[in-house]
């Protein structure tokens, strides 16, 4: 690294993370980038179970804008991503009704998590690094990890973690601070289930309607799976946020039972994950947020779409502003 070379560091491994730092890569700035988890994802990331993978995260996505179809065409050139072809369903008052794309759907092959894992391959990721603070050091930050550990100094932080995490690292002073501190978010219980037989419905995805599900997956049928029958069921907003404290195996309990109406799970086939900070609520200024003067930045799904898609813009977003100001 030349000592000219501007030193960036991001926290977080997520679509938008890696999509700011592959941008930044184009421009000639190699940024380093922090995840607590073991590999990339985030939101994105694929749960293994013995032999089995579930994507209980991201379901599937889509593509609105044109630069991010683009972006796919390449993913799926490169064998990252694949569309998923299967049939599915709206449940409302007790009917099932066919639903038709307006647009293709997309999920990472041959898991969600490989899509994140192939994007970031020629990044600089350091995984199980939890960040705890941010330390000004002269005029550049120190990065402090919950081990005590420091890395750095860096000239900019860009911060892409759910706004509530966010909170916790930018100064309290800081316009950046102020705009995590602001974004929200709804839990989201998922529950996975390994079945012995397969459920007896042509429907690989169904969304629900006024219903303690919001969604249930035949994660199975996803492309270029493995064999087995697979589900994944998502509470909706509103009951997981009302169950959000509950215990996993009530959890399980009550969503096999709500799933009932479809096909049989039992109960000890699953397991139940709790996402803290799923679904942002949309906020309505710019894509991503960069603080000249401190030059400390935030992005991520909520700042954009509350999706995949906006993640990836949010990223591109973060990059733009940071080529603008070098
Ligand atoms: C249950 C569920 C279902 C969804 N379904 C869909 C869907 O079907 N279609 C769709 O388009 N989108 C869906 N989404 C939304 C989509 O997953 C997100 O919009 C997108 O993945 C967000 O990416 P991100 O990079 O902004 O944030 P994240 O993916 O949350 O990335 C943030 C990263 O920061 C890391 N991190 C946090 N704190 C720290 C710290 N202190 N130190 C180091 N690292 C840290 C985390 O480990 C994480 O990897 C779903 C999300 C959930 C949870």
């Amino acid at each position: 690294m030349s000592e000219n070379e501007r030193r960036v560091a991001i926290i977080g491994a997520g679509m938008s993370g890696i999509s700011c730092a592959t941008r930044l890569l184009k421009n000639h700035i190699e940024a380093t980038i922090f995840d607590k988890s073991r590999g990339p994802g985030g939101r994105m990331s694929t749960r293994r179970k013995g032999e089995s993978r579930f994507d209980h995260g991201a379901q599937y996505f889509t593509a609105s804008h044109g630069a991010f179809q683009q972006q796919i065409i390449e993913w799926e050139a490169a064998g990252w991503a694949t569309e998923w072809a299967g049939r599915f369903a709206d449940w409302k008052d007790g009917t099932l009704s066919e639903r038709y794309p307006k647009r293709k759907r997309w999920v990472g092959s041959p898991r969600m998590s490989a899509l994140c894992r192939g994007f970031s391959q020629e990044l600089h990721v350091q995984y199980g690094v939890r960040i705890h603070r941010i330390k000004p050091f002269e005029s550049q930050w120190i990065l402090i990890d919950d081990k005590e550990q420091s890395y750095g100094p860096f000239d900019s932080v860009l911060v892409s973690c759910p706004g509530p995490q966010a909170a916790e690292l930018l100064p309290m002073e800081s316009h950046t601070h102020q705009l995590a501190k602001s974004l929200s978010y709804s839990p989201c219980w998922a529950v996975m289930a390994e079945l012995e037989s397969p459920i007896n419905t042509p429907f690989d995805g169904i969304h629900f309607q006024d219903h303690p599900l919001g969604w249930a997956a035949k994660d199975s049928s996803k492309p270029q799976r493995t064999h087995g029958e697979r589900w994944v069921l998502h509470g909706s907003a509103e009951w997981s946020q009302q169950h959000v404290d509950a215990d996993p195996q009530v959890i399980i309990q009550k969503l096999t039972e709500a799933f009932g109406h479809i096909g049989t799970i039992e109960p000890h086939q699953c397991t139940a994950h709790r996402w803290l900070y799923a679904l942002a609520s949309p906020s309505n200024g710019p894509a991503a947020m960069y603080d000249r003067e401190r030059h400390l930045g935030l992005f991520g799904d909520a700042l954009s779409d509350p999706k995949v898609e906006g993640a990836w813009r949010s990223g591109q977003e973060m990059a733009r502003l940071i080529v603008e100001t070098t």
